[in-house]
């Protein structure tokens, strides 16, 4: 049984008393930490010798809590029906106190009916109780009831101070809740990512088999042109269709959270050098100018090598096969807080409303779509991704028909 060790004599709570409270209270981030330390801080706070936090389970509308039985924790699941003091409480979104659980409730309502089994296997005999609505931002998150037996009855006072120790639980279940809730969001993202690795996976082998023997026919149909020139147009679209398995094969595995390669302090400059320059031989081939800049300095942060790959490529490729004319520059520098990598092109560039969908995964902008350009619209969603990972972020400005830039930032390794 909880211990009595209440203060009670104020009026009502002193601020750095309810700040103090507070960090009891939501000092864990899960709804189970929430419902019992918020009960065990009423107990400290009031004159109460015990305390029960409800939380509203709207699918199946219970009242949900943890009781401590003994040494035991144990899960208690109560229907809300306005025949219990919780279940009332919660219906009515309406605090009040009873002075005695086993007496005439009637002058809170005629249908309340106490339930006496939980005293039974507690060894207890409540006598007052409080019930207070739990309600965060005009819904209702919770019901938090305060008990006694004997010995130093509950007055207006009391319910005023549990009113102000229930708003407290409030903002802690809301929080509690939402985090939950973000956590298993991530949680769905992760399993959606491994569905489409082991989906895309399945594809990739029947794909580059089929490649394979359409490469050897075309090897084989040199002397009939016509032949060959269908078997041409076969192996370029399973070219592409190979490519695009291929990336949303990278896009499953960053968004796995596993990370791609070693991590470790990189200097970016020789990496910068070394995968961009794979591209300068498309540029030319479409007449772009190709512009490098790197510094001559170290400059390093904590990234992984394959990661960082993907996030260059992506920006370069893009930048190549979104650019007719003109010309595609890297430059990457030291900043002042950190490294910053710009890629930027004068190419078809992004049409203005289609500027805020653009990290977001299988989306491609309507003049690309419109285009013959093929993409799958998965590599910026995995740049944004990998690069947010190392504390970093990414940035567009994009105008159509004038060009882009990407700017991506990370912070500075420890060594640098
Ligand atoms: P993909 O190029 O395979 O479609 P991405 O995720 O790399 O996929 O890019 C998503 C979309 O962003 C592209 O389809 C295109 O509409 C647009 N985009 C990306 N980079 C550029 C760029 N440099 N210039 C113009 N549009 C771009």
């Amino acid at each position: 049984m909880a211990q009595v060790t209440g203060v009670g004599k104020a009026e009502s709570f002193a601020a750095s008393e309810l700040l103090h409270l507070y960090g009891e209270i939501a000092s864990e981030a899960s709804t189970e930490e929430v419902l019992r330390q918020s009960a065990l801080a009423i107990v400290r706070a009031l004159p109460s010798e015990r305390a029960t936090v409800y939380q509203v389970i709207e699918e199946t509308q219970e009242l949900e809590s943890i009781a401590v039985i003994g040494n035991v924790s144990r899960p208690i699941r109560i229907p809300i029906r306005r025949s219990s003091l919780a279940g009332y409480c919660a219906s009515e979104c309406e605090a009040f106190l009873v002075p005695d659980a086993y007496g005439d409730l009637s002058a809170v309502s005629g249908e309340l009916r106490f339930d006496p089994s939980w005293d039974k296997m507690n060894s207890f005999r409540t006598r007052d109780v409080m019930c207070v609505p739990a309600e965060f931002q005009g819904g209702l998150l919770g019901v938090v009831q305060a008990l006694n037996s004997t010995e130093r009855p509950f007055d207006a006072q009391s319910l005023k101070k549990l009113q102000m120790l229930t708003r407290l639980v409030s903002f802690a279940l809301h929080h509690a809740r939402m985090y939950e809730e973000l956590a298993s969001l991530k949680c769905l993202k992760k399993q959606k990512a491994q569905f489409m690795r082991v989906m895309v996976h399945e594809l990739k082998s029947p794909v580059s088999a089929a490649k394979m023997l359409a490469d050897g026919l075309l090897f084989a149909s040199e002397d009939d042109p016509r032949l060959a020139k269908v078997l041409g147009r076969i192996t370029k679209r399973m070219d592409e269709m190979v490519g695009m398995v291929e990336d949303i094969l990278h896009l499953s595995k960053v968004q796995d959270g596993a990370p791609l390669g070693e991590i470790g302090e990189l200097d970016l400059g020789p990496l910068v050098t070394k995968y961009a320059e794979g591209y300068r031989e498309a540029a030319a081939a479409k007449g772009l100018g190709f512009e490098l800049q790197v510094p001559a300095d170290p400059v390093c942060v904590r990234f992984d090598e394959q990661g960082f790959k993907l996030v260059l490529s992506n920006l370069v490729s893009n930048a190549v096969k979104y650019t007719a004319n003109g010309s595609v520059g890297i430059r990457l520098e030291r900043t002042q807080d950190g490294i910053q990598l710009r890629v930027r092109d004068s190419g078809m560039g992004i049409p203005a409303g289609d500027l805020p969908k653009m990290f977001k995964e299988f989306f491609r902008a309507s003049n690309a779509r419109k285009s013959n350009i093929k993409g799958t619209g998965v590599g910026l969603a995995g740049v944004k991704e990998i690069v947010e990972r190392f504390g970093g972020s990414i940035e567009m400005q994009s105008e159509e028909g004038i060009g882009s830039e990407f700017t991506v930032k990370l912070p500075l390794g420890a060594g640098a």
